[in-house]
């Protein structure tokens, strides 16, 4: 998948990057982003079944309904947006790894300082990057039952993580 890069700048050390998005319109398609901001994946969710079975768990975990929507990102209830991070969180680490690679969904990452602080989306197109589609092939050899008790392990370690405690 080709997609378009935009400048971005991280807000913590100064460093300027190209940062990949892909179009408005691209709904259920995603750019992934290795951990160490340096490697892209593209994720289609209407190709994976496992994008429902783990929001459907998710969901579960939350006791909220299981349609596809998700609630966006911005000004959503704290426990909206917490569920959206899960969630986000865990297809990243079901999405099979690359080079070592764990994988995040979609938001910049500064390679230099690795800080989340970064300044995109001011339109300004830097170029285009070749963005591999990614796979869930360990994930869904898994029976449903070990996908269902994966994602539940998941979540857990999510949410007894010390980095994303009261976050
Ligand atoms: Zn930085």
């Amino acid at each position: 998948m080709n997609v378009s890069t935009f400048r971005a700048e991280c807000l913590d050390c100064g460093y300027v990057f190209a940062f990949p998005l892909l179009p408005e319109e691209a709904f259920g398609e995603f750019v992934v982003v290795s951990e160490t901001g340096m490697a892209l994946g593209y994720l289609n969710s209407f190709a994976h079944p496992a994008w429902d079975t783990i929001h459907n768990v998710v969901s579960e975990h939350f006791g909220t309904s299981t349609r596809r929507t998700l609630p966006r990102f911005g000004a959503v209830r704290p426990r909206a947006l917490e569920h959206v991070e899960v969630f986000q969180w865990v297809v990243g680490r079901c999405i099979d790894s690359a080079h070592g690679h764990s994988w995040h969904l979609s938001y910049p990452v500064c390679s230099q300082c690795r800080s989340r602080n970064v300044s995109y989306g001011n339109g300004q197109l830097v170029g285009a990057l070749e963005a591999p589609s990614i796979s869930f092939a360990a994930f869904d050899h898994l029976t449903p039952e070990h996908q269902s008790s994966r994602v539940r392990e998941l979540i857990a370690e999510y949410e007894s993580s010390e980095e994303h405690r009261g976050a």
